[in-house]
């Protein structure tokens, strides 16, 4: 006997619904032809067959793309601002990919460590993440460049490997533990069975073929920073939709805005991007008007002044910037070109 559990495929439907007693659970789901996290409507667990990851990533349920983060209104007696109860229900992720739970780990700091965003901490406090080894990794993803294996992840409560007809649950956490713990439709995983989601995890790491190098990423970043020629070219296809950065599980940005009609309101944050041009803009000047200067920004951001900070790199490889973009702007292949010398003039 070993210390993993399994639950043949089948009966997954079981298992999801006594975890929906406790948690509002959500899985991959098809939502206008396109993966979406969505409430599990307590019987379809097909996405197990299909799934491959989510367009919109995990980010959203702890950070939607608009929240409101209270409303206003003005009387005779002045202005009262009602505060929305911050949403504090016990929630449970079934099948985030080891990428985007990363990326969670990664932006956590920046919502707790300066000041604490209790919009989205009483979220992510409250939530379980099971984490589902990826089989098929798509063609853009790189996430092995950044350390993280397809198949297992130290980011999440419970890790689940699919092994033919059967589920292979870890468990990494307390809460993961807990959540097993009383799962009668569990059985012990044999030592066969860990043997094959050990051969299922070497066979996904495999698969991801496409490769950046990131030794000395920030030097090679410094390196050519000014060199603006260089950057021109690299953002000349660009079309400054944004998706890249709204897309991407480790941007973070966000605008706020005061809604008014009459003498009532709400205030609402979005998401941003430093893809638009008026992302910095100021009433006197705006240092980021020219394109390239934003694509350069997202790079560096990513891979130098982020790893600069927080050591670490804020991108896990998850692709989407590289599948979602209309043009077909490829990170990978900005990173594995860098110039090693700089070859213009400084013009900024
Ligand atoms: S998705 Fe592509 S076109 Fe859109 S901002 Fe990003 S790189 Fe530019
Ligand atoms: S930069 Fe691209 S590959 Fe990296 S985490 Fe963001 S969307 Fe994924």
């Amino acid at each position: 006997m070993t210390s993993s559990q399994k639950i043949g495929k089948k009966d997954l439907g079981k298992l999801l619904s006594r975890w929906s007693q406790e948690f509002t659970v959500f899985v991959p789901s098809l939502e206008t032809g396109q993966a979406a996290w969505a409430k599990w409507d307590g019987t379809d667990t097909s996405f197990i067959d299909w799934y491959r990851n989510t367009v919109v990533p995990a980010k959203a349920n702890f950070f939607p793309p608009v929240e409101e983060m209270f409303s206003f209104k003005k009387d005779e007696d002045g202005y009262h601002i009602d505060s929305p109860a911050l949403d504090g229900h016990k929630q449970l992720l079934f099948g985030i990919r080891p990428c985007d739970a990363r990326a969670l780990a990664i932006i956590d700091p920046i919502f707790e460590d300066l000041y604490e965003d209790l919009y989205y901490l009483s979220k992510r406090r409250n939530t379980v993440l099971v984490g589902l080894g990826c089989t098929n990794p798509c063609d853009s993803c790189f996430c092995t460049s950044l350390g993280i294996s397809p198949g297992e992840s130290g980011d999440v409560d419970l890790m689940v490997t699919d092994i033919n007809d059967y589920l292979l649950i870890e468990a990494l956490t307390e809460a993961g533990k807990e959540l097993i713990a009383s799962a009668s439709e569990l059985e012990g995983a044999t030592e066969a069975d860990e043997a094959k989601a050990k051969e299922v995890k070497e066979a996904a790491y495999r698969k991801v073929t496409r490769k950046v190098d990131t030794e000395n990423i920030q030097e090679k970043l410094l390196a050519c920073f000014e060199d603006e020629d260089h950057w021109e070219q690299v953002a000349a296809k660009c079309i400054s939709c944004g998706i890249c950065t709204l897309l991407c599980p480790t941007c973070y940005c966000f605008d706020i805005n005061d809604e008014l009609v009459k003498k009532q309101g709400a205030r609402f944050r979005s998401w941003d991007s430093c893809a638009f041009s008026i992302y910095t803009k100021m009433p006197m000047e705006n240092p980021r008007e020219e394109k390239w200067r934003r694509v350069r920004q997202k790079v560096c951001h990513k891979f130098e002044f982020y790893p600069m900070n927080s050591e670490v790199i804020a991108c896990v490889g998850c692709g989407r910037c590289i599948r979602l973009c209309p043009v077909n702007w490829d990170i990978t292949q900005v990173l594995n070109n860098l110039p090693t010398q700089v070859t213009a003039k400084d013009k900024s």
